[in-house]
């Protein structure tokens, strides 16, 4: 397993690749928003460790780059900013996750870990949490064994959800990729949509599953107990 490390502070850079070699992995690092483009455009990696701050380019333009080009390997975007709206701004660009600094190897190590895991078995037919399963190719969804009917729209909404399970998507993620539509503060399309499907997969259930973060989005997940 092959990671980019781009990362402009030198020690936290080099804490970094210290880490993730003795944890088994083979690192590469970079100082420079630019030099990390290149490296993501021209080598071959199974994850990229990304920080938003960098000079030559940052995190964030590296980030649109290498989606447009359609290189989907795992992003793990590093950012200082215990801000909402800069974690909302990397998920909607196609970061898969995040990690504010300063942070405990063992959590980034979980994340990466977890994201690798995620990433091989991106092309699977079956996606599942708990028990809620969604066969993509015979567009069928059942909880507990029990066939649930969904629209295609909710069905779109429920594979968005669970292919990026774990992760706060915002309104406006949601409707770019499943209305293929700008987020317009004015529609209620989504939460509607979600309640629908949150009854279809979640009222007659246990655990719920779909939760509305109020004021950044939703997240299907396992709750914590
Ligand atoms: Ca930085």
């Amino acid at each position: 397993m092959r990671i980019l490390i781009v990362e402009d502070e030198v020690k936290t850079g080099d804490y970094l690749k210290q880490g993730l070699s003795e944890a088994g992995f083979v690192t590469d690092i970079t100082r420079d928003g630019i030099d990390g483009l290149h490296l993501l455009m021209t080598e071959e990696y199974d994850l990229v460790i990304l920080d938003v701050m960098l000079p030559g380019m940052d995190g964030w333009q590296v980030l649109k780059s290498v989606r447009q080009i359609g290189k989907q390997m795992p992003v793990l975007f590093l950012t200082a900013r215990d801000r909402v709206e800069d974690r909302v701004k990397g998920l909607e660009l196609g970061a898969d996750d995040y990690l504010i600094k300063p942070f405990d190897f063992s959590e980034l190590l979980a994340r990466v870990r977890t994201l690798l895991r995620r990433g091989k078995t991106k092309e699977t037919e079956l996606l599942e949490i708990a028990d809620l399963k969604l066969d993509i190719l015979r567009r069928r969804v059942t909880r507990a064994g029990k066939r649930i009917d969904l629209t295609s729209k909710e069905f779109s909404l429920l594979e968005l959800l669970l292919r990026r399970q774990g992760e706060v998507l915002p309104r406006s993620l949601i409707a770019s990729q499943v209305w293929d539509m700008n987020f317009d503060s004015d529609t209620n399309v989504i939460e509607v949509a979600m309640r629908r499907l949150r009854m279809k997969v979640d009222d007659e259930f246990e655990p719920k599953l779909i939760h509305n973060i109020r004021g950044m989005g939703y997240v299907l997940e396992i709750p914590e107990k």
